[in-house]
């Protein structure tokens, strides 16, 4: 691992600081924070699912930019909740496509890569868009949470993420399914309309089922192959 430059170490003990201080603070008052912290050099992420995140962080610092990995695979009804949030919410939408169009790897690599070798399919179509897009960026906001998958139990509210040398805040890492839900009808936030439909968590379509009554919500995403993370948060 290189060495980190000064900016990088301050930012390391920042972020080991404020993971502390603002455990207990409110969603909305760490993306206040994050605001005030990293103006212009700050970027939210979201899937398209429920928006609870791009509202809240536009509540917190309008106009703020929000990153939409784009894969060529999504479903329509996320692609539509894309345009309707950034039509609805004071938000900058920086929409991030592959280097490759879904066409372009068919033909290089084989059709239906996801089936085959979906790290492979991630690493292109997902990964390496978002580290090219968070270059420009020092910090990153995103909208995991602890009851969504053991392999996400202990994450902070604001964190070194040492594999991009940036600080990673997670807003809404102590809520609920439960409290995402209350948000998003208090609020009457554009939710996808999937979520209606027996899904519960919402990737790329090839790779997306509705998951079993009563088993884990993230189940139905890569079912069957013992995939779990599509490396964007491992
Ligand atoms: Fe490819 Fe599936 Fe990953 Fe989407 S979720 S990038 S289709 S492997």
């Amino acid at each position: 691992m290189s060495e980190l430059t000064e900016r990088q170490a301050e930012l390391k003990s920042l972020a080991e600081r404020a993971g502390e201080e603002l455990e207990e603070a409110s969603a909305l008052d760490i993306l206040r924070w994050a605001a005030e912290t990293f103006g212009d050099r700050l970027a939210v992420t979201s899937s398209m699912e429920e928006t609870v995140l791009a509202h809240l962080a536009s509540a917190a610092s309008p106009g703020v930019d929000v990153v939409f990995l784009d894969t060529g695979y999504h479903f329509a009804e996320t692609i539509g909740t894309r345009d309707a949030a950034e039509a609805v919410y004071k938000i900058t939408l920086i929409n991030v496509t592959p280097r490759l169009t879904v066409a372009e790897q068919d033909a290089e690599y084989g059709p239906r890569l996801y089936e085959r070798d979906p790290n492979l399919c991630c690493a292109m179509r997902k990964v390496e868009p978002l580290e090219r897009t968070l270059a420009g960026y020092e910090a990153w906001v995103t909208g995991i949470r602890r009851d969504q998958a053991p392999t996400r139990a202990n994450t902070k509210v604001v964190e070194w993420d040492a594999k991009r040398n940036m600080v990673k805040i997670n807003p809404i890492a102590r809520w609920t399914q439960d409290d995402v839900d209350a948000y998003a009808a208090e609020n009457g936030l554009l939710v996808n309309p999937l979520m209606q439909d027996g899904y519960t968590s919402i990737g790329c379509a090839p790779c997306t089922r509705r998951p079993e009554p009563g088993t884990d919500p993230r189940s139905g995403r890569w079912s069957g192959t013992g995939k779990v993370e599509c490396g964007l948060h491992g």
